[in-house]
């Protein structure tokens, strides 16, 4: 059998892999709320705290909306015109074209243009969350973790594409067999790394203080049987009002975090809710399916580049040759964020499950509906998010069940629990 079949073969098990991946571990009988429970929490809010998320809500709208337009205009202008090979080349040419230049300093180039264009639209969001008191951290705190968000990307973007593009020259008919495990490792090597490495990059974390809470929160999770090593603060105020917590990293490298905000807006009670529902991550082993899935996912979108990307009309658009030429990196990019935007409703709906479970999994260790719940009206007016969000944008993007399912969630319980 040829590469292209084998390649054929190599997708469709990919696919296969994937779709028993998500049938088996995502929570699918976990349905939100009966709409009139979500309607009768929705009345009860505070009326202006509502409006006043609203308003905010659709001051981001707009923009939000433009930038995924934009940013997909630019990608296609990049990959599906001779653009972004010619931009390839002018990375290469001070290096007598050598392909390592055009491969590290052409993709990055391709990127960083791509990211140039969006950029004002991430200054115009900065203003909003300035204006509406959400973020902290003035315009020199923005620009420096814009850096080191670039720099970071730069670091991570420049090992991936030298890699890519070795594999391709070692192995010219069978670079997506390698590509794909390569990707596949990538993502799980970055899901271990990126909490010790990176996360430290933007925030300084430090044990939770020795207290009352610290104590209730260990032995909440020595209840429930998860290992946790400690409970880690991030200084989230030096750059958001906004309050979170997360829980990230596996093995070795897994830590709750929750951020400082949080620790002074919420109430112990509240607090607890989260990190229990932090707890019901760990438990369920969200992070490490989620690495899985992901990693079979880079694994599938490199062979099925490596498909596409062979269609000789696409290439005939690029200007180029072969899909594997350094050259056709903006092709590659163009049809990543394609498969990205086209995606994106289905990692929302599987992220939604899976945080519902983790909201079940906190009502049922803690048995505090009543902390849980007040914990979500706080979540939601002190982030301002929309605690009943329009169909269509909840749908396309939501990660996370809205304040309204959560909290008729928390009174289904309650009703259950008696
Ligand atoms: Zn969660």
């Amino acid at each position: 059998m040829s590469p292209r079949g084998w390649a054929v073969l190599t997708l469709a098990g990919l696919g296969l892999a994937l779709l028993v991946a998500a049938l088996v571990l995502i929570p699918w009988n976990r349905p939100p709320a009966p709409r009139a429970d979500q309607l009768a929490a929705l009345r009860e809010l505070p009326a202006d705290q509502v409006e006043r998320a609203r308003q905010f809500r659709s001051a981001l709208r707009p923009g939000s909306w433009t930038v995924l337009g934009v940013g997909l205009l630019v990608a296609l202008a990049l990959g599906l015109t001779p653009l972004g090979s010619r931009l390839i080349e002018l990375a290469g040419r001070p290096f007598g074209d050598h392909w390592t230049a055009q491969a590290i300093l052409g993709g990055l180039a391709v990127v960083l243009v791509a990211d140039l264009v969006t950029l004002p639209f991430a200054a115009w969001r900065h203003s909003v969350l300035t204006r509406w008191g959400l973020a902290t951290n003035g315009w020199a705190g923005w620009t420096v973790d814009l850096l080191k968000s670039y720099a970071v990307s730069a670091v991570v973007g420049a090992v991936a594409l030298l890699g890519f593009y070795t594999v391709v020259r070692l192995a010219p008919r069978w670079w997506w067999a390698f590509g794909a495990a390569g990707a596949a490792t990538l993502v799980v090597l970055l899901s271990f790394v990126l909490p010790v490495l990176v996360e430290p990059v933007f925030n300084r974390f430090s044990p939770m203080e020795p207290g009352p809470l610290r104590t209730q929160l260990m032995d909440l999770a020595a209840r429930d049987g998860v290992p946790v090593r400690d409970v880690l603060v991030a200084d989230a105020s030096r750059r958001t009002r906004a309050v979170n917590a997360y829980v990230s990293g596996f093995g070795p490298t897994r830590r709750v975090v929750v951020y400082d905000n949080l620790l002074r807006e919420a109430t112990d009670a509240e607090v607890t809710a989260v990190v229990a529902h932090e707890l019901g991550h760990a438990r369920d082993r969200d992070v490490p399916v989620g690495t899985l899935t992901g990693a079979l996912g880079a694994a599938a979108a490199v062979v099925a580049l490596y498909l596409i990307g062979s269609w000789p009309p696409l290439l005939r658009l690029a200007g180029v040759g072969s899909v594997a030429e350094p050259r056709a990196f903006g092709l590659l990019l163009a049809l990543v964020t394609v498969a990205g935007l086209v995606f994106a409703p289905v990692q929302a709906l599987m992220s939604r499950r899976v945080e519902a479970r983790a909201d079940a999994h906190a009502l049922a260790l803690t048995g505090d509906p009543a902390a849980f719940e007040s914990m979500q009206r706080r979540l939601s007016s002190v982030n301002l998010s929309d605690p009943d969000p329009p169909r269509w944008e909840y749908l396309y993007s939501a990660s996370h069940p809205s304040t309204v399912e959560r909290i008729a969630a928390a009174r289904a319980y309650a009703r259950k629990a008696g």
